[in-house]
């Protein structure tokens, strides 16, 4: 069986829509994918209709940014499937969220008479959360600025003209939000971050999180061993996929290229349903 639990569309910063993903996914061959837009479920719908029609089941996920005390982390979500309406209008607005302070941080920066374009902004962002460290850069290249810090501390920090408080979510909310979701929360490629990230793991870990990401990529030999290590002795799931977003020349991991071992899918299965159970039965 192939699989590929991590994608991206245009939900997101993708280049296929769900639909055009899941057909590639048939042409492909790959079985199950997990659609996981960073900070959003709006292309859930789409995606499963065209799972439907092409034989290829899509397990509704998310990518949820998250800032933590070592820059920012993504949590992946799986079987996010919320029920009530207000965990659903969160899943939906966190994208927009991100952003629209950006955006207000341009109108304020506008004011004091600097110029800059959100496309450019969100280019530098790449895949990431857009944050100040990208209009930063931003204005250092229309030359407003000549350093990130001058930026930080003449326009961009707490105080200043173009400061915009941040809501971003912790790691431990992030989890929080997947499960009020009824999803299983799982650490996204820990060999990509950045600090000590066994840490960071292990408070997550008390916090409920469900699994980790121990394929993927960008992981080596060592990697993979390091964190599947972790998720067994924590019995956690381990997950995988390629992060595709379509192929650019940044980015240059196929659909599908991830294997996992047999028994994931199960796995994971029984883990959503799991965290399902207890929910249901403390919600009711
Ligand atoms: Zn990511
Ligand atoms: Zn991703």
């Amino acid at each position: 069986m192939r699989t590929d639990l991590h994608c991206h569309s245009t939900a997101s910063d993708g280049i296929h829509s769900p639909r055009q993903l899941v057909a590639l996914a048939r042409r492909r061959a790959i079985d199950v994918i997990a659609l996981t837009d960073h900070d959003t479920i709006a292309g859930h719908a789409e995606a499963q209709a065209a799972g439907r029609e092409h034989g290829v089941r899509v397990i509704p996920g998310i990518e949820c940014s998250a800032l933590g005390g070592q820059g920012e982390t993504h949590v992946l979500g799986y079987g996010v499937e919320p029920t009530d309406e207000a965990t659903r209008n969160t899943l939906l607005g966190l994208r927009e969220t991100r952003v629209s302070r950006a955006r207000k941080i341009l109108a304020r920066l506008a004011q004091s008479g600097i110029g800059i374009d959100f496309a450019r902004v969100q280019k530098l962002a790449g895949d990431g959360m857009i944050g100040r460290p990208h209009i930063a850069r931003a204005m250092m290249e229309v030359q407003a600025v000549t350093s990130i810090q001058e930026a930080f501390d003449v326009f961009l920090g707490e105080g200043k003209p173009a400061f915009v408080a941040n809501d971003a979510l912790d790691p431990a909310q992030a989890i929080d939000l997947i499960h009020r979701a009824r999803g299983v929360a799982v650490l996204a490629h820990p060999g990509l971050m950045r600090g000590n990230v066994d840490v960071l793991l292990a408070e997550m870990i008390a916090h409920g999180l469900d699994g980790i990401e121990v394929y993927y990529p960008d992981h080596d030999a060592a990697q993979r061993t390091h964190y599947a290590s972790i998720a067994a002795a924590h019995g956690l799931i381990v997950t995988g996929g390629s992060d595709y977003h379509g192929l650019t020349p940044e980015a240059v991991h196929e659909f599908g290229e991830i294997a996992l071992p047999a028994g994931c899918i199960e796995a994971l299965d029984a883990r959503i349903a799991w965290r399902r159970a207890n929910r249901d039965r403390s919600a009711g």
